[in-house]
C-alpha cells in the first residue's frame, strides 16, 4: 500500500464510521412523540387550498396532523413507534369533505354511513329554518355527544323552530313580545351553534317580514355567526328579490345562500348573472357565499307546489272546499311551469318511485286533483326536475360556491349518497369542468372558511386530522333516482379526528365524530 492508498483507506474508514455513528445516533422520526398513531406514506397530497398536489407522507398523533413531508425513519421506529402504516401509493390525500347543508337525525342514525362513504367528515344540520324542537338546543346536543356520531357535526338553530318556540307561530308580523322572546333565545343559542338557518319558503319562516329578518341578522352579527338561508323563492324570476332580501341581512352579519339554484332558469349566461349578484354584494362589503349540489332535481315536501295560503294542513283543510277551483288552477299552472307532472318524482308514501303523471294516469284523474284529493300539501316528499344542467354546472364552477349535499340518509334523492362522489366522478374525471384541486377546495377549505372553522379543512401541521384517501378514477356515485340509497364507492380510507372511520368501504365499529364548537 503506497502512502496515497493508505490515506485513502483511512479516509474511507473514517467516513464509514462517521456515517454508521450518525445512523445510530440519528434521532427517531418525530422524536418528541412516543408513538405515531398513523403514518400515511407516498400520498399525492392536496392541501385543500387549491394548490397543486405534491407527493408527501403525513403523520398523525392523537387527533392532529403533526407532519407533512418526506418522513425518514428507521426500521426500529417502524416496529416500535408507528402504530398504523398506510401505503398510499397511487392515492390522493385530501382534507375530509365538509358538507355545508345536510339533513338527518343523529339520535336515530348516528353512523351516517351515507356521508362517510362519500368522504364527508363534517355535516351541517339544523337547516332550512328547522332544528330539533328542544329548548335549550344544548340539551339535544348533549344527547348527541353521549350517543356519539360518525362524522363531525356543525349545528345551526332554525328560525322557524325559534318562531314556534317563542309563540309567534304563523303570526305576521310577529308581536313585539314574541319577537323579543325569539331574539333572546337566538342570542343564547348562538353561543354554541354556528348560526341561524332560515327557510323562508316554508312554514312558519315565510311569515317573517323585513323588520324581523333585520332584527335576527343584528343578533347573529353581534355573535359573529352566519345566516344560512333557504331563500324566499328560488324561481328564476324571483331570484333577484330573494338574494336582495338576504343581502339586506348581510349588512349586519355573514350570510350564505343554501343550495343556490334557479327553478326553470336556463343557460350559462343566466348563471353568470346570478353569480354576479353575489360578486356585486361582496364588492360592497357584504360577506356572502353560497353552496350548490350537482343534481338537476330538488327534493322537498310537496307543499312546495302549493300556494302560501294552503301549505299547512289547517290552511289546506279550510280552503279545500272554499277555494277549490282557485287552488286547482294554481296547482295546474305551478306544476306545469315546473316542467309538468312527469317532472315530479314522489319519494315518500305509497307512491314512492312514481311520478305525479304516473299517479294521475293510474287514478284516471287530473294531476291537480291527485294533489288535492289524494296527497295534500303534507302528504309526500318529491324530487322535482326543475333545473337546467348548464346553468347549475356553471354555478358549481364559480369559485364562490362550495359543495353541499342537501341530502339525508333516507331521502329518495341520490344527492344524499352521491353528491361528493359525483363531483369527483363527473365534474373532475369525466367532464373536466373542475380540476381536482379546485373541486377539493370547494369541499374542504372553502366550507371551513364559510363556517369559520379554523382547525379543519386544510392539510397542515397542527390542524385536526380529518382526512380522505382516494383514487379519483375509482370514485363512483352509485346512487340514482330510481335507486337513491346506494352508498358511494371508491374512497379508500376516511379518517375523522385522527381515527380511521371507514376503510375499504366499511365503517369502523366506533363513532369518531364530534359536536364542533363555533
Ligand atoms: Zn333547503
Amino acid at each position: 500500500m503506497n502512502p496515497s492508498q493508505r490515506i485513502f483507506s483511512v479516509l474511507l474508514f473514517l467516513i464509514t464510521s462517521v456515517l454508521a455513528a450518525c445512523q445510530k445516533n440519528a434521532p427517531p422520526f418525530l422524536s418528541q412523540y412516543e408513538k405515531i398513531d398513523i403514518l400515511v406514506q407516498n400520498a399525492m397530497v392536496l392541501d385543500g387550498l387549491g394548490t397543486p398536489a405534491r407527493q408527501a407522507d403525513v403523520a398523525i398523533v392523537d387527533d392532529k396532523i403533526v407532519f407533512v413531508g418526506k418522513a425518514v425513519f428507521s426500521g426500529d421506529d417502524k416496529i416500535n413507534r408507528i402504530i398504523k402504516l398506510i401505503d398510499a401509493t397511487g392515492l390522493f390525500l385530501t382534507p375530509g369533505f365538509i358538507d355545508l347543508h345536510s339533513h338527518g337525525d343523529p339520535l336515530k342514525t348516528p353512523e351516517f354511513e351515507n356521508f362517510l362513504a362519500m368522504g364527508v367528515t363534517t355535516i351541517s344540520l339544523g337547516q332550512d329554518g328547522t332544528s330539533p324542537d328542544i329548548a335549550p338546543l344544548s340539551d339535544w346536543l348533549d344527547e348527541v355527544k353521549i350517543r356519539g356520531i360518525g362524522p363531525n357535526l356543525v349545528m345551526f338553530v332554525g328560525h322557524g323552530t325559534l318562531r314556534e318556540q317563542s309563540g309567534i307561530g304563523q303570526a305576521a308580523p310577529a308581536s313585539p313580545e314574541g319577537l323579543a322572546r325569539m331574539l333572546s333565545s337566538l342570542d343564547e343559542t348562538l353561543e354554541y351553534t354556528f348560526g341561524l338557518s332560515t327557510g323562508l319558503e316554508y312554514n312558519p319562516g315565510l311569515y317573517a317580514d323585513r323588520n324581523e329578518l333585520i332584527a335576527l341578522a343584528q343578533v347573529v352579527g353581534k355573535n359573529d355567526r352566519l345566516i344560512m338561508s333557504h331563500m324566499r323563492n328560488e324561481d328564476d324570476d324571483k331570484l333577484e328579490a330573494s338574494i336582495a332580501e338576504l343581502v339586506a341581512q348581510g349588512e349586519f352579519t355573514r350570510v350564505h345562500i343554501a343550495h343556490l339554484k334557479s327553478v326553470f332558469g336556463k343557460g350559462k349566461q343566466r348563471a353568470d348573472e346570478i353569480i354576479q349578484l353575489i360578486i356585486d354584494a361582496r364588492a360592497r362589503g357584504v360577506e356572502i357565499s353560497a353552496d350548490s349540489y350537482p343534481y338537476n332535481a330538488s327534493y322537498t315536501g310537496i307543499s312546495i307546489v302549493f300556494p302560501v295560503w294552503s301549505k299547512t294542513q289547517e290552511q289546506f283543510d279550510l280552503v279545500k272546499t272554499l277555494r277549490r277551483e282557485e287552488l286547482a288552477e294554481y296547482l295546474r299552472n305551478r306544476v306545469q311551469r315546473r316542467n309538468g307532472p312527469q317532472a315530479t318524482l314522489l319519494g315518500s308514501g305509497e307512491f314512492t318511485g312514481k311520478t305525479l303523471a304516473d299517479v294521475a294516469l293510474e287514478m284516471e284523474m287530473p294531476f291537480e286533483d291527485v294533489l288535492i284529493d289524494i296527497i295534500g300539501p303534507q302528504g309526500a316528499n318529491g324530487a322535482y326536475f326543475v333545473m337546467n344542467e348548464q346553468l347549475q354546472s356553471r354555478i358549481l364552477q364559480s369559485e364562490l360556491v362550495g359543495v353541499s349535499s342537501d341530502g339525508r340518509i333516507d331521502g329518495f334523492h341520490p344527492r344524499g349518497h352521491g353528491t361528493f362522489a359525483k363531483i369527483i366522478e363527473k365534474y373532475v374525471v369525466q367532464e373536466n369542468l373542475l380540476t381536482l384541486s379546485e373541486a377539493v377546495r370547494k369541499m374542504t377549505s372553502l366550507p371551513a372558511e364559510i363556517l369559520h372553522i379554523s382547525d379543519r379543512g386544510i392539510i397542515r401541521e397542527g390542524l385536526v386530522a380529518d382526512i380522505v384517501l382516494f383514487d379519483p378514477e375509482k370514485v363512483h356515485a352509485s346512487a340514482t333516482y330510481p335507486d337513491p340509497l346506494q352508498l358511494a364507492e371508491g374512497f379508500h380510507t376516511v379518517i375523522v379526528n385522527g381515527k380511521i372511520a371507514r376503510f375499504e368501504n366499511r365503517n369502523a365499529q366506533e363513532l369518531h365524530g364530534r359536536v364542533l364548537q363555533p
